[in-house]
């Protein structure tokens, strides 16, 4: 395996920690509960940094199955943050199975990101408040881009990804096509189950993180299935569309609240240190979930000709634009798609260990 001296040192522009203080204990693998699986994890990875097996960290899936308990970090007798190693590591495979480099760019110089995505949000609520014409026509050709866009992106990502964690260690094309595997892929993307396998449940930790993650995609599908014309239609405070409003606007400002005051005060290990695409995530999450709250309220209470409405609600799909565009497809968000789909790998590689996997091969299947 070709060895990449120079790996470390790449890995460490994604985020602080000291590998370099580990001496090998091996408490963080003694602690951590994904070791029941693994005997070596994370050790094994802090070790491929450290000899730079570039190859090996690329086709990593461990990462993705973290959920940052930090029970390795509390236990590390050298500070080294082996919890935090993780979290650099699934940013650094973010940027790798990226194929436009933005992640790269964006995680590397850090408040770039966040000045570049100010910027193009106060560039479209100029374009959207000066907009004169048909504002619908003008939101209807953005969100009929979206899916084209994010079909682009997001197929790309997870070939990639599968490229790496499958394709390239397994030598070939390989599946599982085991219902019992596709539904637990499923499983974990909706619950996140993985969360509460360390030995001390951080229950509010894992509810907040559910209740983002549902209040986000709601949020999506509410702007982009139409079910919601402000401007044009008068809600009642109960009916099925105000429902889904109020819970994606109050799940997004509940868990993103209780989310950043962890950060705020670093009272847990997983928040003890934030990247600047954290905040940046946080600030545009609340953005996104105030705006559409404040929108669907003015139009429940004063209908919707009320003059502030339109500003608002225009500045919710600017913020929304922004967010799909720029901060979902490069930054922690993907991660939604990454973590089932490391269950999934992780299913197709044991299979394919037992030689029970379906393999696509030149000429036919098995
Ligand atoms: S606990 Fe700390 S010093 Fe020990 S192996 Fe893990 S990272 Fe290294
Ligand atoms: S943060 Fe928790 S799950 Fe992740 S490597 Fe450390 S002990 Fe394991």
């Amino acid at each position: 395996m070709k060895v990449n001296p120079e790996l470390i040192d790449e890995i460490k522009k994604y985020g602080a920690f000291d590998i370099s203080a580990c001496f090998n204990c091996g408490n963080c693998t003694a602690v951590c509960p994904l070791s029941k699986e693994d005997a070596s994890f994370p050790r094994k990875l802090i070790r491929a940094g450290h000899v730079g097996m570039e190859e090996k960290i690329a086709s990593s899936i461990e990462p993705w199955h973290c959920y940052y308990c930090g029970e390795c970090s509390a236990t590390c007798p050298r500070e080294a943050q082996p919890g935090e190693y993780m979290m650099v590591l699934r940013r650094y495979l973010i940027a790798k199975y990226d194929i436009t480099g933005l992640s790269s760019i964006f995680y590397k110089t850090g408040w770039l990101q966040s000045w570049l995505a100010l910027g193009l949000l106060a560039a479209f609520y100029w374009l959207y408040s000066s907009y004169t014409g048909d504002f619908g026509a003008l939101a209807g050709k953005i969100e009929l881009a979206f899916p084209v866009y994010v079909t682009i992106a997001l197929g790309g990502y997870v070939l990639n990804m599968y490229r790496y964690a499958v394709v390239k260690p397994l030598g070939g094309i390989k599946a599982s096509l085991k219902p019992a595997h596709i539904y637990e892929t499923f499983v974990h993307g909706f619950t996140q189950k993985n969360f509460n396998g360390c030995e001390e449940t951080d229950l509010l930790r894992w509810v907040s993180h559910l209740l983002v993650m549902s209040g986000y995609v709601l949020t999506l599908l509410i702007s982009n299935l139409h079910l919601l014309s402000p401007l044009d239609k008068h809600y009642t405070a109960f009916g099925p569309v105000s429902l889904l409003v109020w819970y994606a606007g109050l799940a997004i400002i509940v868990g993103g609240g209780s989310m950043s005051l962890r950060r705020v005060f670093k009272n847990a290990e997983s928040s003890k240190f934030s990247h600047p695409s954290d905040w940046l995530f946080v600030i545009t999450m609340f953005l996104i979930g105030a705006s559409l709250l404040v929108t669907h309220y003015l139009n429940v209470v004063y209908g919707p000709a009320h003059p502030l409405l339109a500003k608002v609600y225009r500045l919710n799909i600017a913020i929304e634009t922004v967010w799909i565009l720029l901060i979902v497809p490069f930054t922690k968000w993907i991660h939604i798609f990454f973590r089932p789909l490391a269950v999934y790998f992780q299913y197709v590689r044991k299979e394919a260990e037992a030689g029970t996997a379906f393999t696509l091969q030149l000429g036919g299947s098995k």
